[in-house]
C-alpha cells in the first residue's frame, strides 16, 4: 500500500471537509507515494510517540491531535514541533492528523468512548444539520419520461445514498393553449390541447439545482415545461460531536464513576465527577477530548450524567452546583477519552487491509498529567 492509498480510505471514513475550519487534519508529512507496510495509531504526536513509530518501523503515523495547530513559518529542528518533523522525515515515516473530522464522524471518536462504558442506543449529542435538499417535481408527456428521468440523474437529481437515479412517477393529464408566438412540440396555436403526462418527483441535493434545471430543461421536449423546485427542511443525520446512550440498567453516580475508571485507559489524572454521589445515572452523555461547550446539550438531551474532559471550575459550579436540576459532569483524562477511537479504528484498518498493512495502536499513555494525590492517599503526619 501506498501512504497516498491508505490516508485515501482514511479520508473516505473522516472526510477531511467536515473538521473544524480552525483544525489542522491530513497529512503533516512524508510523500503520498512512499509505499506503508507498518502503521501506528496514537493520540498524540510527541516524543515518545514518534520513537515509539520510527522504533517499530512504521512508515505511517497516524495521530488524533494536531502536531501543528496554529500557523508555522518553518519546522526548524531546533524548535519542539520543528525536531518531531525532521525525525520522522528522517526515519522515513510519514505523519497524518484525524482530529475533529473524527469527532464527528459516525463511527467516530465518541462511539468508541460510549462502546467503552457499555452505553446502548447512541445519538449524536450534537448532530450536524445535513445541507436541505430540495425535490423536483415536473410534468412531462409519457414517452418522455424515462428519457427525463435519465437527464436529471445524469445532473445529480434523484441520488440518496448509496442509490441513484430514484424517481417516483405518477400518470395524469396535462392541459394547455398555445398562445400565438408559441412554437409548442405538441398541439396547434389557439387549441387547447390535452396530454397524457407523467408527473416525476426526484430529490436534488444542495448545490445541483442549478445544473438539475438546466438539464431538466435541455432534455425536455416543451417549450415551458411545468416543474416545481421544493425545499425540503434540513433534516439531522447520523453524524455530530459526542453521543448520548443508555447503561445497560441504572446505577449511581458513584457507581458510574467508578464504572468509567474501570473501563476506561488508566491514567495518573483518574475519573472524578461533580454532583450527588448517590444520583441515579442511567441516560449517559460522552464526548471525547473538550467537551465543555456540550454541557447544555447533555442537559437538553436528558443526561443523568455527561463524561467528558478538560471541564472547568467555574463551568462546574454553573452547571451543577448552582442550577442543581440533577445533571452530573464526569470529568476523565483528556487523553483516555479518546484512546478507546485507536483501538476501533486499528479493528477497521485490518478488516479493509488484512495482512498488507500492519496495525500497531501505541501503549504510551501521553496523558500530561502524572501524578494525582488524594489526600485519602497521603499518611497522616506527613504534612
Ligand atoms: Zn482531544
Amino acid at each position: 500500500m501506498l501512504v497516498r492509498e491508505v490516508t485515501e480510505v482514511l479520508d473516505g471514513w473522516f472526510d477531511p471537509d467536515w473538521a473544524e475550519p480552525w483544525d489542522a487534519v491530513g497529512l503533516v508529512c512524508g510523500d503520498p507515494d512512499e509505499v506503508v507496510r507498518r502503521v501506528l495509531l496514537a493520540v498524540d504526536a510527541v516524543p515518545a510517540t514518534v520513537a515509539e513509530a520510527l522504533a517499530l518501523g512504521a512508515q505511517l503515523l497516524v495521530t488524533h491531535h494536531p502536531l501543528l495547530l496554529t500557523g508555522v513559518h518553518g519546522v526548524a529542528a531546533g524548535e519542539p514541533k520543528g525536531a518531531l518533523v525532521h525525525r520522522m522525515i528522517r526515519g522515513g515515516a510519514a505523519h497524518l492528523v484525524i482530529h475533529t473530522n473524527a469527532d464527528v464522524a459516525s463511527p467516530g471518536v465518541s462511539d468508541a468512548l460510549a462502546d467503552a462504558l457499555g452505553l446502548n442506543g447512541c445519538e449524536p449529542l450534537d448532530p450536524q444539520r445535513q445541507p436541505p435538499m430540495s425535490k423536483l417535481v415536473v410534468f412531462v408527456p409519457q414517452q418522455d419520461a424515462d428519457g427525463l428521468i435519465d437527464a436529471l440523474a445524469a445532473a445529480g437529481a434523484g441520488a440518496i445514498g448509496d442509490y441513484d437515479r430514484c424517481a417516483w412517477s405518477t400518470a395524469g393529464t396535462g392541459t394547455f393553449r398555445p398562445l400565438s408566438g408559441a412554437h409548442p412540440a405538441i398541439g396547434a396555436i389557439g387549441r387547447t390541447e390535452q396530454v397524457a403526462e407523467t408527473r416525476v418527483e426526484m430529490v436534488v441535493p444542495a448545490g445541483r439545482q442549478a445544473a438539475v434545471v438546466a438539464a431538466l430543461r435541455a432534455a425536455h421536449p416543451y417549450e415551458e415545461p411545468a416543474f416545481d423546485l421544493l425545499v425540503q427542511q434540513p433534516l439531522t443525520g447520523h453524524r455530530g460531536t459526542g453521543r448520548v446512550g443508555e447503561l445497560p440498567s441504572v446505577t449511581t453516580l458513584r457507581d458510574f464513576t467508578a464504572h468509567a475508571a474501570r473501563v476506561l485507559p488508566r491514567t495518573a489524572w483518574g475519573v472524578r465527577a461533580a454532583g450527588d454521589p448517590d444520583r441515579p445515572v442511567r441516560t449517559v452523555a460522552v464526548c471525547g477530548g473538550s467537551g465543555a461547550s456540550l454541557v447544555e446539550q447533555a442537559r437538553a438531551a436528558g443526561a443523568d450524567a455527561f463524561l467528558t474532559a478538560d471541564l472547568k471550575h467555574h463551568l462546574v459550579v454553573e452547571a451543577v452546583t448552582e442550577r442543581g436540576d440533577g445533571l452530573a459532569l464526569v470529568d476523565a483524562a483528556h487523553w483516555a477519552t479518546e484512546a478507546p477511537w485507536l483501538d476501533a479504528l486499528a479493528e477497521r484498518l485490518r478488516t479493509r487491509f488484512g495482512t498488507t498493512v500492519d496495525v500497531h495502536v501505541s501503549r504510551a499513555v501521553t496523558d500530561p498529567w502524572t501524578v494525582h494525590v488524594r489526600p485519602d492517599d497521603v499518611p497522616p503526619g506527613a504534612q
